[in-house]
């Protein structure tokens, strides 16, 4: 059987390798290189990725999968600090003395700020998301918590419509970056960059008989007697990585839309540490960005031999004009850098970056197969709560096996 794959991020490759060796699988990308969010940047002689990315103890599809890639002795279990930028200070808030210094919580809200971080990973959390994560928070932990601490953190990753994120995005993240020691929490990383894995699945996939085509944009998907074609090319099925609405329209099919959102993120390299060796800090002052992300504060320097640094920020609707160089002057600005120090800035956007995680999401998720054509992604059920390098690999590997049931021989 002929299969299309479209798109060659995470899901797309993952599904390639499923399937190639039983049927002949094509996979159009439309970047020049596969990768999607995961992709990477070539600086001298390392790689770093265009978005931060770590990875957890329990993303068992993933870690598995990098054993059987053998990459897996690539891996590294690093220690991210984290901190709050509040009012011109860094506060570092990774140890509990950290915590217990930190000026802008009561002593009555930290106690219960911890005692809900106990609990998160006992709450079910795809339980809570009929109910807003504001509401949750109100409730659970009271006003002085919410703005103080959890609604900069929300407008920061959803914008305007960080109001309508559900609680069970919000407890799914506690429960998650609640795996910390004292030095802090515990994040897996490979030595050299995750794109060590993005070409160990393209170079396997195409071993196995996979044929990649990076740089070619599908245009149009139709449904033709019993099978599909796709840019014209005839196919006995196709599984699509893309965005749902995006989907819909190249196939001309009723897929329900997902809300989404875009990222925007500056990449750049110093020669000094500027957030006083914490690895992720969030901005509760308003900036052009939400979190400045050290990552040589996490993945040894030496690896570099530069400081890097990233500027995250999440859109929706249209990027923000201007924004490339708004990020830049008030990063140099807040953090003293003379323009001059920085050896290199590039600014990686995905106007679909992730879902926005609304409360009723769960039962809007599109399912496997809608249509006759196959759907995986960062939609896709193993990416709710949220969307993850994990989600995605199962996702992709669920799409396979539902056409492998379908057509089981070649
Ligand atoms: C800022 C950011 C930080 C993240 N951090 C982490 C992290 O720390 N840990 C973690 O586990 N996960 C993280 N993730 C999530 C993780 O990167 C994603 O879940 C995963 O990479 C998504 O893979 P995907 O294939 O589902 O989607 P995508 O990567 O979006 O892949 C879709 C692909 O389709 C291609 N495409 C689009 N249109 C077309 C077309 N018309 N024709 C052909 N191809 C097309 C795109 O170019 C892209 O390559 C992060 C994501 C972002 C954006």
């Amino acid at each position: 059987m002929k299969i299309c794959v479209v798109g060659g991020g995470l899901s797309g490759l993952v599904s390639a390798l499923e399937l190639a060796g039983t049927h002949e699988v094509d996979l159009f990308e439309r970047k020049p290189v596969p990768g999607g969010c995961l992709g990477s940047y070539r600086i001298g002689d390392y790689w770093i990725e265009e978005y931060y990315h770590h990875c957890f103890a329990g993303d068992t599809a993933l870690l598995d999968l990098f054993d059987a890639l053998q990459v897996a002795d690539r891996m590294v279990w690093l220690r991210g600090s984290t901190g709050y930028y509040v009012d011109g200070n860094i506060h570092p808030l990774t140890t509990p003395l950290e915590i217990l210094r930190y000026p802008h919580l009561t002593l009555m809200e930290k106690a219960r700020l911890g005692l809900l971080t106990l609990r998160s990973r006992r709450l079910d959390a795809s339980a809570l998301d009929g109910i807003t994560a504001k509401d949750f928070i109100l409730e659970n932990l009271g006003s002085g918590v919410y703005s103080s601490f959890f609604e900069p953190l929300l407008n920061s990753k959803f914008g305007d419509r960080a109001g309508e994120v559900s609680a069970a995005w919000l407890i799914s993240r506690i429960a998650i970056r609640s795996d910390r020691g004292a030095g802090g929490e515990r994040l897996g990383y490979l030595k050299g960059g995750f794109r060590h894995f993005v070409a160990r699945i393209e170079e396997e996939a195409a071993r196995r008989g996979a044929t990649i085509l990076s740089g070619t944009p599908v245009e149009e998907i139709r449904r033709e007697g019993g099978g599909w074609t796709v840019n014209g090319q005839a196919y006995d099925a196709v599984i699509s990585t893309l965005p749902p609405q995006v989907t819909a329209d190249l196939a001309g099919l009723d897929i329900a839309k997902i809300p989404y959102q875009g990222a925007a993120c500056m990449t750049l390299a110093l020669d000094r540490d500027v957030t006083d060796r914490i690895y992720w800090l969030n901005m509760k002052d308003r900036a052009p960005y939400g979190a400045v992300v050290s990552h040589t504060n996490f993945a040894p320097l030496e690896w570099y031999g530069e400081h890097i640094v990233y500027l995250a920020s999440y859109f929706t609707g249209m990027l923000p004009e201007g924004l490339e160089q708004s990020m830049l002057a008030d990063f140099c600005r807040r953090f003293s850098v003379d323009e001059g120090e920085v050896h290199w800035h590039r600014l990686a956007v995905d106007p679909y970056a992730g879902p926005v995680y609304t409360t009723g999401l769960r039962n809007r998720l599109p399912d496997y197969e809608e249509h006759g054509l196959f759907l995986a992604g960062m939609f896709s059920p193993p990416n709710y709560p949220e969307r993850s390098m994990n989600g995605s690999v199962v996702a992709g590997q669920e799409a396979a096996k539902r056409v492998l049931a379908r057509y089981p021989d070649a």
